[in-house]
């Protein structure tokens, strides 16, 4: 085996959508995989989920031509539109549909001389979040205004996004939806195309989300994107997904260390006793954070150990205890289904989403059934 592996599971992959659309059954499915699908692989996930899911949805034109240039030929959605320097033409040329939710955006696609309703857009409407989108007291007009542009494709479709997605009360979703709503009642039914509300948390949460479209990412690689402080209420598994990403690596080196010392860079952690330490080949220049607290869990051969002392850049030490069975060369697992990475987060006062966007290429990936 290699050091420092993320194995990526296509069988957890594929179940993951499955069950996404038996929470919205109705609904069409947008995987996004921006952000090298949060540490997965942007390559490898579009290959496996290419065909079975209704788009791909990245959040950099970069991240889109990537994919089209390892020959994906699915829908593939810019999520935040095109920046202001990018050639509108490259909508056309790589075959992409875009977020709508600036000015300069529609003037973007105005300036294109292509077949009439060849671009397929997303006109994103500001609800609460306030980020990006147009504010509820121009839409009219910036709707309206998107409706003359001739590349544009009618009917346009709509797509708002939660500010407090995770919040159990769901009470900020509900005003949310209701502005939508409100837009959309408003227009004449038949310039309206598809709706999309829903991210992972509105799709586990708030059914009255779901509408036309879903947009799922951390759900889709099995992790749940509640509260992490009471994982095991909420993990992905108890959401009935499977963990798509085993974080692992190996022990390289086990040394006796005695009662007192310290060990790793500024001697945060002294033993309370004579024991052994397990060196482990990852670090942070894999993505695993230097931060990460002393008592943080591994995996090994089915037993979970402490990390102590601060983890290096291409090392962290484990405390083996006086009596085990490690050995030189076992495999160590960092997170994955039986250590899921939300345990590690929630911890850590961490974020899932940032564990596993902030994974380095030395990770390497392999993609196994
Ligand atoms: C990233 C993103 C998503 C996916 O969010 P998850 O919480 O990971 O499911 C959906 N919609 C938009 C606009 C996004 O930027």
């Amino acid at each position: 085996m290699s050091i420092a592996t993320l194995e990526i599971s296509s069988s957890a992959l594929l179940h993951n959508v499955k069950t996404l659309k038996n929470y919205a059954p109705t609904s069409e499915l947008m995987a996004v995989i921006k952000a090298n699908a949060y540490g997965h692989g942007q390559i490898e996930v579009a290959t496996i989920l290419s065909g079975k899911v209704n788009c791909f949805g990245v959040a950099r034109l970069s991240e889109a031509i990537f994919l089209r240039k390892a020959g994906i030929q699915d829908d593939i959605v810019l999520l935040e539109g095109l920046f202001k320097h990018e050639d509108p033409h490259s909508l056309i040329h790589y075959k992409l549909s875009t977020f709508v939710g600036a000015v300069f955006q529609i003037e973007q696609l105005d300036s294109l001389h292509s077949a009439s309703d060849s671009i397929s857009v997303w006109f994103k409407l500001d609800t609460g979040m306030h980020r990006l989108g147009f504010r509820l007291e121009e839409a009219n007009e910036m709707f309206n205004r998107l409706l003359t542009v001739d590349v544009v494709k009618k009917p346009i479709n709509i797509s708002t996004h939660f500010f407090n997605g995770d919040d159990p009360s769901g009470k900020d979703n509900k005003e949310q939806i209701k502005r939508c709503d409100d837009f959309i009642e408003q227009l004449s039914t038949d310039k309206v195309g598809l709706v999309s509300i829903a991210a992972s948390s509105g799709v586990l949460n708030e059914p009255k989300s779901h509408r036309d479209l879903i947009r799922v990412g951390i759900s889709l690689y099995g992790v749940s994107p509640f509260a992490l402080t009471d994982f095991n209420l909420n993990s992905g598994h108890k959401l009935g997904l499977k963990s798509a990403m085993t974080f692992k690596s190996e022990v390289i080196a086990i040394r006796r260390h005695k009662q007192n010392e310290t060990t790793s860079y500024g001697g945060v952690w002294k033993s309370e006793s004579d024991t052994n330490l397990g060196v482990i080949a990852v670090g942070y220049g894999d993505g695993y954070p230097r931060n990460i607290k002393s008592g943080t869990q591994v995996l090994i051969n089915g037993k979970h150990y402490s990390i102590v002392g601060h983890v290096c850049m291409d090392m962290l030490m484990v405390d083996l205890g006086l009596h085990n069975n490690v050995h030189v060369g076992d495999e160590v697992i960092l997170w994955g289904s039986d250590l899921p990475v939300e345990q590690i987060a929630g911890e850590n006062e961490m974020s899932a989403y940032e564990l596993l966007t902030r994974l380095t290429s030395r990770s390497k990936i392999i993609v196994v059934k």
